[in-house]
């Protein structure tokens, strides 16, 4: 979260605007409450230069709902029934794996691509893609947070002779950089990684998508009826939205999502470049495809790693350890994270390999 928005928060805790209540104390559907929630659809819409024919829903469930919830709501597509809907999956890291897991207890699923023989290292290139006429949609994950792989451009479906809809997860680069509406049907992502704190997911998704949803999906998981309801179908995370909304007048301050990725960039570029002039660390993910938003490194001395975590928590570093999937260390350095964060960060690894490697 950026520090600015939590003080904003803080100020107005107890009393909103003048308004002589908290925003956790109104009513979800009274005067402020709408204010707040149509104007942060707004500027996120404005940010992300989201196009009309998409709506924007805010749901809750986390991006792991959205793994059962988005094949309840597309597998049908095109007439289909759950007996022969089907979705395509392009597996780069444990997060598309998890999204294919659950789908298929929905729809029959097919692996178009995955990345598994280089260890989640590189991208398979979409024209290599084993994409099915019959895929209602197709599934990836734009930045697998874990292996810290990322996709730099979307792929182009249709270029590639696909008319189904690509599925975007995109929870944890969202709001990082420009999104090309014109390749997407629908993405989705749990807002804690850059755009809020837990409890909201953001749902983009355009309009012939809505309205197909299978009979078996819970009616607060239809698209069609969160969407007619303007995202009030039951009472939506009030609060989560009220801070989301103070997090994008923040992106425009900042000077909108074209300063946010070029700053972006810079601590990116910053942060391989170190870990790729060191003799200690190691990031084994192709150039071409290196998250922006998620750094994993391994120390090659592994005796270290204890060390390291250590004498980073010393002074002021947190939250470096790797997931324990993969081990090493990761470090997310999200929207919200200054360049003066990961400058320190490289300060910090400079040291620690000149006095204990
Ligand atoms: C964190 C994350 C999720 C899980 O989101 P929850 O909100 O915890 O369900 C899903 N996908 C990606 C890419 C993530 O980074």
């Amino acid at each position: 979260m950026p520090e600015d928005v939590l003080k904003q928060a803080a100020a107005e805790m107890l009393d909103w605007q003048g308004s002589g209540m908290g925003v956790m104390e109104m009513s979800h559907r009274g005067p402020d409450f709408t204010a707040i929630h149509q104007q942060a659809q707004a500027d996120l819409r404005e940010l992300l230069a989201i196009p009309e024919q998409f709506h924007i829903l805010f749901m809750q469930g986390g991006g792991l709902a959205e793994n059962a919830i988005v094949p309840l709501n597309l597998a049908a597509r095109m007439g289909k029934t759950s007996a022969n809907a089907r979705a395509d999956f392009v597996v780069t890291g444990s997060w598309s794996q998890k999204s294919l897991q659950e789908a298929q207890r929905y729809c029959s699923t097919a692996l178009a691509a995955s990345n598994q023989e280089s260890g989640h290292t590189a991208l398979p290139m979409p024209a290599s893609w084993r994409l099915s006429p019959e895929a209602s949609y197709v599934h990836i994950c734009s930045n697998e947070t874990i292996q810290g792989v990322e996709f730099h451009e979307l792929p182009d479906l249709r270029a590639l002779g696909c008319d189904a809809p690509l599925v975007i997860d995109f929870s944890s680069h969202a709001a990082s950089r420009p999104v090309d509406w014109s390749r997407v049907g629908l993405a989705f992502g749990g807002a804690q990684k850059n755009l809020g704190p837990a409890g909201l997911t953001l749902v983009v998704v355009r309009e012939d998508l809505l309205g197909h949803a299978l009979p078996g999906c819970p009616s607060a998981f239809d698209y069609q009826k969160l969407a007619d309801a303007g995202s009030m179908f039951n009472t939506p995370p009030t609060y989560a939205i009220y801070m989301a909304g103070l997090v994008f007048r923040w992106l425009k301050d900042q000077g909108g999502i074209a300063a946010i990725e070029a700053q972006n960039q810079a601590k990116a570029a910053l942060l391989y470049a170190a870990i790729d002039s060191s003799e200690l660390y190691v990031n084994r993910v192709q150039a071409v495809c290196r998250s922006r938003m998620n750094v994993p490194f391994f120390l090659r001395e592994e005796r270290l790693n204890q060390a390291f975590l250590a004498g980073a928590q010393a002074v002021g570093l947190l939250q470096l350890k790797g997931h324990k999937s993969v081990g090493g260390m990761r470090a997310s350095i999200y929207n919200a994270m200054p360049l003066a964060g990961v400058q320190a960060l490289v300060a910090y690894m400079r040291e620690f390999e000149k006095t204990k490697a």
